[in-house]
């Protein structure tokens, strides 16, 4: 991978550190705002998921010989991989374990996600940098709301505010190292349909578990057109780039 290629997925990456910061701070002051960009956001991350990275994947698979069965496999198991994460670490709320560590080990679930962003950015620019650009579109997009779920997740378990802001801060600089390691490790031709494929339902997830879900605190004629808008506004770049 060329150096440009490593500077533009760990600046890219570092664009998504303060968007999940600014998640996280404006979960704490307008609790109100987030629903807007989370419509917004929901239908950017399924555009890229279904006309951008799907897509690839299946492309690149076929370059190779391998069937479309595998990356789109790979989507679904990056789909159930994160389903299933999610449920271990954030069921013990529901179980009656100590508030205290629920809430440590459920955001650092979200933490977990933040390095699988980066790593998609990092791998992203390795295959060109129209791909880069709209995985980091994506993972941008939706950080805001990764740092809202880990501080909103963190003050739900009666977490102290010094110990939220650690965590956010480590959420927020996940992608980062991710970048950097997918940048920087050397990676074989038959891995990237499948990581491609892979990341598109780590992308489908987000979209559909946390981004919808909260967009539907809004009256369908306001958060509608924001959503279907985003996932057109996503066709249109791929069909431009
Ligand atoms: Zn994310």
């Amino acid at each position: 991978m060329t150096a440009m290629g490593t500077w533009l997925a760990v600046g890219f990456a570092a664009v998504a550190f303060f968007s999940t910061l600014a998640g996280g701070f404006a979960a704490l002051r307008w609790p109100g705002r987030v629903q807007a960009l989370a419509a917004l956001a929901g239908g950017v991350v399924l555009g890229a998921a279904f006309f951008d990275l799907l897509p690839d994947a299946i492309g690149r698979a076929a370059e190779i010989n391998l069937s479309a069965q595998i990356p789109v496999g790979a989507s679904l198991i990056g789909f159930l991989g994160f389903y299933t994460l999610e449920r271990f670490l954030h069921h013990h709320h529901e179980e009656g374990e100590a508030p205290d560590r629920a809430g440590l080990i459920g955001a650092s679930g979200f933490v977990v996600h933040s390095v699988f962003d980066g790593l998609a950015i990092g791998l992203g620019f390795r295959i060109d940098s129209t791909l880069g650009f709209l995985v980091a579109a994506a993972v941008i997009g939706h950080d805001f709301s990764d740092g809202l779920n880990t501080v909103s997740y963190m003050v739900t378990h009666r977490q102290p505010a010094g110990r939220s802001r650690s965590l956010l801060l480590a959420d927020a600089l996940a992608p980062i190292l991710g970048a950097l390691f997918a940048s920087l490790v050397p990676v074989p031709d038959t891995v990237f349909p499948i990581a491609i494929g892979f990341f598109s339902g780590l992308f489908i997830y987000a979209a559909s578990s946390t981004l919808l879900p909260r967009a539907r605190e809004l009256a369908p004629v306001t958060g509608l057109p924001l959503t279907i808008g985003g996932a057109a506004a996503m066709f249109l770049i791929t069909r431009l780039a």
